[in-house]
């Protein structure tokens, strides 16, 4: 019989590839929490109205890549495609936005139905950060200036590039799209098929075409900061010089408008020329009518969310993973003869208790020493300890270095863990 597949675009993440998965999830969790930053969890599933009232019904996800379907109730529900729409929803729904600030953050899978490619999957992994209560452009600062203390800290400084802009109020916004429109009209015949379908539903995000007619024409087009309200200027321009004051470089990228409805005022995305097309690992923005519009008070918002599939692409293609990133055990206990296994689960316990952080592995299921050996060897452990009935017996412990030239000792239980530690320098 055929063996049943996972579904294209949806990844295993395999032993292999888990520790720098955690590499990368703890650095932003520290990161995250010592800016006080406190996280949510939310369902992956939510109603499907959630999603069309906040990303917008013009827009790729909500149009083309959402994965909805019906629960045996007969609603319709929707695997989440982004985590915004479902924080708002959350946070609106305990009541954490009432005359308050919140800086939170969570973490887990989203699903899009687009076509997988390198850096582009069906389910994916965000974490994703959503500030509510303050009016900014303090609190923008904040998250770019802790994204990139995040690239600092995984080496990715100098890698990844601020693009920057300002897509203003909703009524200048307004104002430019119809600017915009009647542009673009008289060029019809240049835009690509999408284009032309946006320009009667969503113009703006002709703005976001790859398309290379559209773009061409795009270059003749009226600028969106022309059509700036007087408000979103200042807050954009105390947002740039926060920004320069903490010595973060960014462009400004007049053409960076976003694929969610929801934005407005400050946009943003993180940019790498590492990945080819895919070269978005982080993007965000203001969204202060989102919350309002999901039937709650107004209250100012920004976020952004990361795509960990592709830091964590990048960080392997600059080769950034620390070596000691590697899922390998620190010490081998491996027992033969008669009554030795207790000991060897006791002589474990100890060394757990007396090296924190070390990874301890207790062979089980017998088998013979080479094979035992083998084992050790393959679990990437630096030192075997061997226990045989005759060390039992004496209270002592052969310790086998695995990967240098030193010679096998005997060594007494109560010796081991402060030679252990100044090995692996434990102090
Ligand atoms: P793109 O322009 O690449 O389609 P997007 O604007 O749709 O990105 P957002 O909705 O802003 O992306 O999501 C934030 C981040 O999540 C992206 O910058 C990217 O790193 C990641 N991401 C989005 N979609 C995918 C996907 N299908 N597979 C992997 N990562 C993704
Ligand atoms: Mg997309």
């Amino acid at each position: 019989m055929a063996k049943i597949q996972a579904i294209r675009g949806m990844n295993d993440i395999l032993p292999e590839q888990t520790p720098v998965w955690q590499y990368v999830e703890g650095a932003a969790r520290r990161i995250l929490g010592s800016y006080g930053y406190q996280e949510i969890r939310m369902p992956v599933v939510e109603q499907t109205d959630l999603f069309k009232r906040s990303i917008g019904e013009v827009t790729d996800i909500v149009e083309k890549e959402m994965y909805t379907f019906e629960d045996r109730n007969g609603d319709s529900l929707t695997l989440r495609p982004e985590g915004t729409a479902g924080c708002v929803r959350a946070a609106e729904e305990h009541g954490l936005l009432f005359n308050q600030t919140r800086r939170l953050w969570y973490s887990g899978p989203m699903f899009r139905h687009e076509r997988p490619q390198k850096g582009r999957y069906r389910q994916f992994h965000q974490i994703g950060v959503e500030c509510f209560g303050m009016a900014g452009p303090d609190i923008d600062a904040e998250l770019l200036m802790l994204t990139a203390r995040l690239w600092k800290e995984l080496g990715l400084e100098g890698h990844t590039r601020l693009e920057l802009n300002s897509i203003g109020t909703s009524t200048a916004r307004k104002q430019y799209r119809d600017a915009l429109v009647s542009y673009l009209s008289g060029y019809r015949d240049q835009l690509d098929k999408d284009s032309l379908r946006r320009l009667e539903t969503n113009p703006l995000r002709i703005l976001d075409s790859k398309a290379e007619s559209t773009r061409k024409v795009l270059e003749g087009a009226p600028s969106l900061a022309d059509y700036l309200d007087e408000e979103s200027i200042q807050h954009f321009t105390q947002l740039r010089s926060l920004l320069d004051a903490a010595g973060i470089d960014y462009t400004v990228n007049p053409r960076l408008v976003r694929g969610l409805d929801y934005y407005g005022k400050t946009v943003f995305e993180w940019v790498t020329d590492s990945l080819g097309a895919q070269g978005t690992v982080c993007a965000g923005g203001r969204y202060d009518g989102l919350v309002e519009q999901l039937g709650g008070k107004p209250t100012f918002a920004v976020g952004f969310a990361m795509g960990l599939e592709r830091l964590i692409l990048l960080l392997e293609t600059l080769d950034l993973v620390p070596e000691s990133v590697n899922g390998n055990a620190h010490i081998y206990v491996a027992a033969m003869g008669e009554g030795t296994a207790a000991s060897a689960f006791r002589l474990a316990e100890m060394l757990r208790e007396a090296l924190p952080g070390r990874v301890v592995i207790t062979h089980c299921g017998g088998g013979s020493f080479k094979s035992q050996m083998k084992k050790a060897d393959r679990s990437g452990a630096e030192y075997a300890l061997i226990l045989g009935e005759n060390e039992v017996a004496s209270g002592t412990v052969s310790l086998k270095p695995l990967r240098s030239g030193e010679d096998q000792q005997e060594v007494a239980w109560r010796e081991l863990p402060a030679l252990l530690r100044s090995r692996f320098g434990n102090e």
